[in-house]
């Protein structure tokens, strides 16, 4: 449904259609806002500047949570609404989203103690609709220590655990877009909004747009408009007339990853940096990732970076938590930054500002929705399509239909029966000429629509060619399923390989390039070009060669 050899009959459909709905921004919002509106009834269609889930929604700290964090500024209709949300979201994409127990030692001294942790998550619990088995457990500092041994001993005065999910953000975004896809929506990746077109009465008609691949440019027009850009909400805005105050204010935050060989956690933890701040570090595979900064930012944001300070900072934090832990900056193998699109607060530092998403709507018809988390999205995503539908006086669409939707690869009934579809994708896998591990990989990651790729692996094993085939798989779903325009595309917002196996990355650029080259027919110009990106992006990941002044507000 998502071909990237579509892309010109979808090009076309944008051209000639008039769309009840037009979303500007293919990030985790948008993919939501899409989702319920086309499946209420609306005809909808979705443009993104970049690729997909390539500003904030492949940046973030990967956590579908309750939000703890609320509950330390108290803000309880926040910690009920995520905690609730968390577990649709789960729900509904099995395959991407899965629990993770989560460890939060206190310690003489640090912001929690044994009675506010175990009041906090005991409120948690409550707020957020917690499933029993899965309600918080107060542990005593050998429990912690046996639990995690890299923690810090001195001080330790006990922990709390609890759950969280852990997910991918951009295959989450994917799938979400899948599934909209699927149901009729019209998505498109490289195409920009340029500016507004208005009718007779000085309402917003459609939008040009700019197909950032070939330099097409042309109008698409739809009766409401949904600017959806996160970090970009401002400067569309500003291609609309801005009708009120309300605006953004971009705080930065970064995430570093280094092997298990170096930093073995078991155990995911949320803990106290030197400074107060609270910060996660979560084994994935045979990797930790350690995360968040929080600071101020006006630079580019299609490239945010970590600076050699940001990696400092974790650097300490993870020293001050894990004093026996030897790593330090030649242990970093990749970072990922993020910005996230705040409402401007007067006078509060970036880790103050609330982030608690906010619509509003200008004279001209333009709705906005800003802030928010990944966690939020559905909800998010049906009160904007609540708005939306009310401006159609002529038409009726149906009630939102999100929360007992799954997304694409997500049809499963339960936990359980995803657990045994693993197990008998893993066995199944063999015949397909794909060793056990690897089947249950790709079943824990593409859920449901496994067998597409289990079909091209297994049609890619009699090729000789320097790619494994299931990788060749990979790229041959993501071209022909997710619209993987180029290596990028691939290695950093389908797979995750640049994150979590840079050196994988390094070692096969080249020849992904050559294959992708192939299926979608570069230029030789092109080709350079997306090499020369993706290189661009393993020395972005590698903090090469940015490292400007900054501090940790
Ligand atoms: C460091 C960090 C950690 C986080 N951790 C978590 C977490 O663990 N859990 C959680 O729930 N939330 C987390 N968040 C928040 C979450 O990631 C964001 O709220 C969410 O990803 C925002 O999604 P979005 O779709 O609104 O924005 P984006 O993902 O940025 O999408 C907006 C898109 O609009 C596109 N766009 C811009 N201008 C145009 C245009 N003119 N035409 C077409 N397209 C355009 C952009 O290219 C972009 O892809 C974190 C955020 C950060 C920064």
């Amino acid at each position: 449904m998502l071909s990237a050899l579509e892309r010109p009959k979808f090009k076309q459909f944008l051209q000639e259609y008039h769309f009840d709905l037009l979303v500007v921004g293919g990030g985790i919002t948008g993919a939501g806002i899409a989702l319920d509106a086309v499946t209420r009834g609306l005809s909808v269609a979705l443009v993104e500047m970049q690729d997909y889930a390539a500003g904030t929604s492949s940046r973030s700290t990967k956590l579908v949570h309750g939000g703890l964090r609320y509950l330390k500024q108290l803000d309880i209709k926040i910690v009920a609404e995520t905690g609730k949300e968390r577990e649709i979201v789960y729900n509904n994409a099995l395959h991407v989203t899965e629990p993770e127990r989560m460890l939060l030692p206190f310690h003489k001294g640090g912001t929690f103690g044994r009675f506010t942790t175990s009041a906090g998550l005991f409120a948690y619990d409550k707020l957020a609709g917690v499933r029993r088995e899965e309600r918080r457990e107060m542990l005593t500092s050998d429990e912690v220590i046996q639990m995690e041994p890299l923690v810090r001993k001195e001080g330790l005065l006990g922990g709390g655990h609890y759950v969280e999910y852990r997910t991918d953000d951009a295959r989450l975004t994917m799938e979400a877009l899948k599934k909209a896809a699927e149901k009729g929506a019209v998505c498109l990746n490289y195409m920009k909004v340029e500016h507004f077109n208005y009718d007779e009465d000085g309402k917003l008609s459609g939008a040009a747009v700019w197909d950032m691949l070939d330099g097409d440019y042309f109008s698409v027009n739809a009766s409401v408009i949904v600017n959806a850009t996160g970090p970009w909400v401002d400067e569309v805005r500003k291609k609309d007339a801005i009708s009120n105050d309300k605006r953004l204010r971009l705080t930065k935050g970064i995430h570093i990853v280094i092997d298990q060989s170096v930093f073995p956690l078991r155990q995911a933890i949320y803990f106290d940096a030197p400074d107060g701040r609270m910060i996660f570090a979560i084994p994935r595979g045979r990797k930790a990732y350690i995360g968040t900064t929080d600071t101020f930012f006006d630079e580019d944001r299609s490239n945010p970076a970590a600076t050699e300070e940001d990696v400092a900072y974790l650097l300490e934090a993870v020293h001050y938590m894990f004093p026996s832990v030897a790593v330090d900056r030649q242990h970093v193998e990749s970072t990922w930054a993020g910005v996230r699109p705040l409402i401007y607060e007067e006078g509060k530092k970036a880790s103050e500002i609330s982030r608690k998403d906010e619509i509003w709507e200008s004279e001209t018809g333009l709705i906005t929705i800003a802030g928010g988390k990944l966690t939020g999205y559905r909800k998010m995503a049906e009160t904007v399509v609540d708005r939306v539908a009310k401006k159609f006086s002529k038409k009726e669409f149906g009630p939102c239909v999100t929360e007992h939707l799954r997304l694409s690869g997500g049809e499963f009934e339960n936990e359980e029966q995803f657990k045994a579809f693993q197990e008998s994708k893993a066995n199944e896998a063999v015949l397909f000429g794909i060793l056990k591990d690897e089947g249950r990989r790709l079943a824990a990651t593409y859920g449901t629509n496994v067998d597409i790729l289990f079909n091209y692996a297994h049609a890619m094993t009699a090729e000789k060619s320097v790619l494994p085939a299931v990788l060749k798989a990979e790229i041959l779903y993501a071209v022909h399923y997710e619209m993987a325009m180029t290596p990028s595309d691939f290695f950093i917002r389908r797979t995750g390989d640049l994150y979590f196996n840079i050196a994988k990355v390094k070692e096969y650029k080249e020849d992904v390039t050559d294959y992708m080259s192939r299926l979608l027919a570069y230029s030789a110009e092109e080709k350079t070009r997306y090499l020369r990106e993706l290189e661009q992006q393993i020395e972005l990941a590698q903090v090469k060669g940015d490292s400007h002044a900054h501090s940790n507000n």
